[in-house]
């Protein structure tokens, strides 16, 4: 979803008195809903009992006359046709593509933001420089939630953060627990209070990294909204997350970042984009084996992260608070 936040901007600036809604699930909807270039975000809960028919509903009441299906679902395209919307434009893999009008192939060598953004030639433009921009926002209720875990933690307002992600859903996109424990003990080291961030899924990993670090980490897995995610990465000094939704977060709010990736690679197009950012990773014949990674390393040894050691992590980290990646 941050990823595509770029098409957006993009959309506005072609059509700058259109309504332009977005419908996304439930889960991403907070990531978009204070989007700028957005009027409106519809949510489709497809897992949780909307049907097929409450969607088309909701959009062919919309009166629509364009639908740009940055998804490749065949549902999506589906949706778009049975509703109504007389210009649809999607790419030409995915689901159902006969169903659009304007059908645009993925350029697969470029960044998922620049795969977004070629839709436009499905619409007769091109993509600008000045699209290429992530945009996750929040408001003063998720900066206060921030503001009131770290002083439930006892952390003072002004003092300088290191916040960790260790979570991934997919257990080869982790590095493990103990490497972001000792680089948390390390910058604690230098003078940073370090914060252990995470989703409700998260806690367990979190927990066991806050205690690694020691009494002065703080852990507020599961405790602020996804929303906040972005108030805490204005709060940050330093990021250290796995290839996962934190890294493109923070991309998107500018916090200087350290990624760790594992069974993915940059060239499958979800690498961090604009921000200050290191990348950690090792060179292996392995990688990538996975377009999201997967839930156990094939070869059970699982070297991708078990060879990056917390001295590479904390050099990074070290590089990217001096100003120097
Ligand atoms: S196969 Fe290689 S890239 Fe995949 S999880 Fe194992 S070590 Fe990592």
């Amino acid at each position: 979803m941050v990823l595509t936040t770029p098409l957006f901007r993009a959309l506005r600036r072609l059509y700058p008195s259109a309504r332009l809604d977005l419908v996304t699930t439930p889960a991403a909807a907070p990531l978009v809903e204070e989007d700028p270039h957005l009027d409106r975000v519809l949510t489709y809960d497809k897992g949780g009992g909307d049907g097929l028919a409450a969607v088309v509903r909701k959009i062919r009441a919309g009166r629509y006359d364009l639908w740009v299906a940055p998804h490749r679902s065949a549902r999506t395209s589906l949706v778009g046709a049975l509703a109504g919307v007389p210009r649809r434009v999607g790419f030409a893999d995915a689901g159902l593509a006969f169903l659009y009008h304007g059908v645009v192939h993925r350029p697969l060598a470029r960044h998922e933001v620049d795969r977004n953004l070629a839709l436009l030639r499905g619409l007769g433009a091109a993509p600008e420089s000045g699209d290429r921009v992530l945009h996750v926002g929040y408001t003063e209720l998720e900066a206060q939630q921030v503001s009131a875990v770290l002083s439930g933690a006892g952390v003072p307002a002004d003092a300088p953060l290191a916040i960790l992600c260790p979570g991934s859903v997919w257990a080869t996109k982790r590095w493990q627990a103990d490497g972001f424990a000792a680089v948390g003990r390390a910058l604690a080291g230098d003078g940073l209070r370090v914060v252990v961030l995470g989703g409700p899924g998260d806690r367990d990993v979190a927990g066991r990294v806050a205690r690694g670090i020691g009494p002065g980490a703080a852990d507020a897995a599961g405790r602020t909204s996804l929303k906040a995610l972005a108030a805490w990465m204005d709060r940050a000094r330093v990021v250290v997350t796995n290839d996962s939704a934190p890294l493109h977060v923070a991309a998107a709010r500018g916090a200087p970042t350290v990624a760790v990736f594992g069974a993915t690679t940059l060239d499958l197009g979800f690498g961090p984009f604009h921000g200050r950012t290191r990348v950690v990773q090792v060179d292996l014949p392995c990688r990538p084996c996975g377009l999201h990674g997967g839930h156990r390393c094939p070869h059970g040894h699982f070297r991708c992260m078990g060879q990056i050691g917390p001295g590479a992590v904390l050099a990074a980290c070290r590089q990217v608070l001096g100003g120097g990646a």
